[in-house]
């Protein structure tokens, strides 16, 4: 393959800032993909989901089809607020590239791409292949899940090509997620005058952390997180209203169910008299966890590799994916079909050059044996 050709699609795609909200910027990256795979004949159009996001892109060689033999998911967005391009563009030194999404997960797509460029004429013509790009898998894809839902039951199977890990495993769990927000309501009261008049929700705030924390089981995997607290007005103050954002991670659907429900009751019940607390789930990954046709697939990913002559690894991974939501569907997913790279969501974010050409013929070669 054309390494240069590659790199030189690759940074028109990194070279745009398209965090979630650039929506004008997740709009262009979604030009830019979509008349690249138009130039190869592909069929593709863009989905509206909505004016908080930017558009979708599905792209199929036959989009009328029943049933797709492949789902093959991405994303448009990275977590970078506008104003990075500009601050680190896209640049590479001998082994690695670098820059604002390069791995996560503007490779990912260039790699579904490639792999389609070189597939075989008769497989084309024989196989069913649907891809899928949402806008805003970075904050958990609150209005793409549907669209991308409703694909994967269309479909046999769903390869979701977020970066392989550094070692250059692939994806066969991931841990679901759970967002939250607690908003305590008090009474506001002078802090010398009459402190007595005040109820506050700092306090009860810093009482609920307590109990949150205590909610977690680290033996299965359960955590909790109070990552984010706000509150208050002035130190002479009794604080009127208090905010806190949570984070929860768990192996085991079961495990998040408990949580859910234990959540609740401590928010009904209160944590300080005179304080109410309200609970709203701002969103929701179910966990991916390999099921029995999942390990069929993992069978086959693993055959592709002996005949690409390169050797696959599983790993399970904490963070979420649009892996989750099709696999909460019982639709067998596997994830990390892109090429190698680590440092997500972070300015170290990097890219393993060598591995781009390798992964886009398993990628190819999955594909061919469905
Ligand atoms: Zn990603």
């Amino acid at each position: 393959m054309n390494l240069d050709h590659y790199i030189e699609e690759l940074k028109t795609l990194v070279n745009v800032d398209c965090g979630t909200q650039t929506l004008e910027g997740v709009a262009r990256v979604a030009d830019i993909i979509e008349s690249l795979w138009q130039r190869e004949g592909w069929h593709t159009e863009q989905v509206n989901l909505g004016d908080n996001v930017g558009p979708g892109v599905f792209v199929s060689n036959k989009p009328q089809a029943e049933q797709f033999d492949v789902l093959l998911v991405g994303h448009l967005d990275t977590v970078f607020p506008a104003g990075t391009v500009a601050c680190r563009p896209m640049r590479q030194d001998a082994t690695r590239l670098y820059g604002p999404g390069v791995s996560d997960m503007k490779s990912g797509l260039l790699n579904i791409l490639w792999a389609m460029r070189g597939l075989d004429a008769k497989d084309k013509e024989r196989l069913a292949i649907a891809v899928a790009m949402n806008p805003d898998e970075e904050t958990g894809s609150v209005w793409s899940h549907e669209w991308i839902g409703e694909l994967a039951k269309r479909s046999r199977c769903v390869l979701v090509c977020e970066a392989a890990r550094a070692d250059g495993s692939l994806v066969k769990s991931r841990k679901g997620m759970a967002g939250y927000h607690l908003t305590f309501s008090g009474v506001a009261a002078h802090a010398g005058n009459e402190p007595e008049k005040g109820r506050s929700a700092i306090t009860a705030l810093a009482r609920s952390i307590l109990a949150i924390n205590a909610l977690a089981d680290l033996d299965k995997g359960t955590t909790l997180n109070v990552g984010v607290i706000h509150g208050g007005s002035a130190a002479n103050v009794v604080a009127e209203s208090a905010i806190a954002e949570l984070d929860v991670r768990f192996w085991e659907n079961d495990e998040y169910d408990r949580v859910h429900h234990a959540l609740n009751a401590l928010c009904e019940k209160g944590f300080f008299e005179g304080v109410t607390t309200s609970l709203t789930r701002v969103n929701h990954k179910p966990a991916m966890a390999a099921s029995e046709a999942t390990q069929a697939l993992m069978k086959q990913v693993e055959a592709a590799g002996r005949e690409e002559g390169i050797p696959i690894t599983w790993q399970a991974v904490g963070g979420g994916s649009d892996a989750n939501h099709t696999a909460a569907l019982g639709i067998p997913t596997l994830d990390g079909l892109g090429p190698v790279g680590a440092g997500f969501h972070s300015p170290t974010e990097w890219l393993d050059i060598a591995s781009i050409e390798p992964r886009i013929r398993l990628l190819r070669r999955v594909i061919s044996m469905r």
